[in-house]
């Protein structure tokens, strides 16, 4: 990503900014200029606002991912979900800061900023969203369990080899 792309794409990356069509309600992630939903009748031309997420949502589904992607070589195994806004969005984002055992769905989180991930030893930092839990999870008497977790297709589980 060259770097004008990059900080143009700073304030939506940081701020989970996105819009909002003032004819139906319906809130998007990342903005959209025309509104799907009122496409039909052009209601939502012209009628789309900039709308500012709150960060808050759900666990939706989740996966938890063994073999990482180029840059989470240091992050395994890390949780993948389908967070849930509390505005309608659904955002694929890691959820840190709980053991991956631990996520289940419905979990509820919140937006934090954190490093994404390094390209190269000293490489450039992209930061971004992920979300952490914002309930305490020891008490929590929602059943969790893998029940309902979509897995990630075609990623065996096998343990890790030695550092
Ligand atoms: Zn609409």
């Amino acid at each position: 990503m060259s770097i004008a792309r990059f900080w143009r794409e700073t304030p939506r990356r940081y701020n989970l900014g996105g819009s909002r069509c003032t004819n139906c309600g319906t809130v998007y992630f990342p903005p959209r200029g025309v509104c799907p939903e009122c496409t039909h009748h052009r209601q939502s031309i012209e009628k789309m606002e900039p709308f500012q997420l709150s960060g808050d949502g759900e666990v939706y589904s989740y996966s938890v991912v063994h073999e990482p992607a180029e840059g989470f070589e240091m992050q395994v195994p890390y949780v993948l979900a389908l967070v849930k806004t509390k505005e309608g969005p659904i955002l694929t984002a890691q959820v840190v800061d709980i053991e991956p055992k631990d996520v289940r769905i419905g979990l509820k989180v919140r937006a934090t900023f954190r490093k994404l991930r390094q390209e190269g030893k000293a490489g450039v930092i992209h930061y971004g969203y992920k979300f952490a839990p914002s309930e305490d999870t020891e008490t929590s008497i929602v059943p969790r369990g893998p029940a309902g977790a979509v897995r990630a297709a075609g990623v065996p589980e096998r343990d890790r080899a030695p550092a």
